[in-house]
């Protein structure tokens, strides 16, 4: 498995617009789109800081990932996300090593990623994101504001 880069940081927040303060206001960061992923029941809001990103999310059904996260924990860094050459290589070669795994094959993320996530108790507690992005689907490309 090759990691890249650190793609983005997932943080999860009440509201993105209440958010927003802190990370365009305070952090000066400007945000650069939103998505809704209506698979992960999530909104996401994107703001690009040089080559990686804060992706702040939304929970948009208190059943979904996050929706279980705010409830549980509260707002805060929810996962890690690091970009990978190729994610199939990267999760048959975690699955070969008995790693426990989320997502056994990769789903559709935000931005037109694929995507898949780690066990958290595989890692030390630390959600990881694995994600690999076509040239055309990078950070910057077409999002709507
Ligand atoms: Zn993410």
């Amino acid at each position: 498995m090759k990691v890249l880069k650190l793609d983005h940081v997932g943080i999860a927040v009440e509201k993105i617009d209440a958010s927003l303060p802190v990370w365009e206001g305070l952090m000066g960061i400007p945000l650069n789109g939103t998505e809704e992923v209506v698979e992960q029941k999530v909104r996401t809001a994107f703001l690009p800081i040089g080559d990686s990103e804060i992706e702040l999310l939304e929970s948009t059904d208190p059943e979904g990932p996050i929706g279980k996260f705010l409830a549980a924990r509260g707002q805060g860094v929810q996962h890690l996300a690091f970009r990978v050459d190729d994610i199939d290589a990267a999760l048959a070669e975690l699955k070969a090593k008995g790693v426990r795994l989320i997502d056994e094959t990769p789903r559709y993320g935000a931005g037109g990623a694929r995507i898949a996530f780690l066990h958290p108790k595989a890692t030390g507690g630390v959600l990881i994101e694995l994600c690999e992005r076509k040239p055309q689907t990078q950070t910057g490309g077409a999002r709507e504001r």
